[in-house]
């Protein structure tokens, strides 16, 4: 086993290049596996991306993402579990072994309501998910999102979110991006961990100062994210899978996709 072969990177962390592209430039860095973004799959189709993947010798360790279950009208939260059914069956499809939601937010809509209505969507797909064998990764998404993103914003809340639900097919995607500032963050990675409830570790790092709310993430140790101690923790914890490398970028996707997939693989071999 190469040091590479559990470290994974999202497709959207190379979102210029596509899927073809960052499939052949994982296989040949030495990656592990690739995490796949539905925008990335849609020229090629599941099948097509199943094959290209599995040909290069990459574990397909996700699709991303479905979720956005809040919607202002009933018609609106009809089409969100519709798409996430599509989702499902494109995550099968693939060979990924989960989906990652991404909940949703309306800003007109009480933050409660919201999160009434994430429960219910992820209650109505998870006979699908069973069914296709794809687990459901609840992502908690840092508060700067609670607004238009994710009304689910802690581990915590996510971990009682699938202990509600309480199926093995609902469980979390934990994003340290997302989660770092969190005084409880410890606490919950071990309760997550002994609930079997980790299904996904995804890793960049915190700029400071963050010049853009969305697409200004840092590769690992160019920020304050304490990024080894996080994946110590999880790891201790139980969680056995990919470390999963997401960056939004502006910045680095303006340069060289090349020259920035070195960086991240040689900051990873710097963690620890
Ligand atoms: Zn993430």
């Amino acid at each position: 086993m190469t040091d590479l072969a559990k470290l994974a990177i999202h497709t959207m962390t190379t979102k210029p290049w596509s899927l073809a592209k960052s499939v052949d430039a994982f296989a040949r860095a030495g990656v592990g596996g690739i995490t796949v973004w539905r925008q990335h799959l849609l020229p090629y189709g599941a099948a097509e991306g199943a094959r290209m993947i599995k040909a290069a010798g990459l574990t397909c360790t996700a699709l991303c993402r479905g979720g956005f279950f809040p919607a202002r009208d009933a018609t609106g939260r009809q089409a969100a579990i519709a798409d996430n059914r599509r989702a499902i069956a494109d995550a099968h499809a693939l060979g990924a072994p989960m989906l990652v939601l991404v909940c949703g937010a309306v800003p007109e809509l009480p933050l409660m309501e919201s999160r009434s209505m994430i429960e219910d969507g992820i209650r109505a797909i998870e006979p699908e998910a069973r069914a296709a064998g794809v687990a459901l990764a609840i992502e908690p998404l840092h508060p700067q999102y609670a607004a238009d993103r994710s009304a689910i914003t802690t581990l915590g809340e996510a971990r009682r979110l699938c202990e509600r639900i309480a199926s093995p097919w609902v469980r979390i995607a934990l994003d340290v991006y997302h989660v770092w500032w969190d005084p409880e963050v410890g606490d919950e990675i071990a309760r997550c961990g002994s609930a079997g409830l980790t299904a996904g570790f995804h890793i960049c790092d915190w700029r400071v100062p963050t010049r853009d709310p969305l697409n200004d993430r840092a590769i690992m140790g160019e920020g304050v994210i304490e990024v080894a101690a996080l994946r110590r923790q999880v790891r201790a914890a139980g969680f056995a899978g990919f470390d999963e490398v997401e960056i939004f970028s502006d910045e680095l996707w303006a340069q060289d996709q090349d020259a920035v997939l070195a960086r991240i693989i040689a900051a990873y071999r710097s963690l620890d």
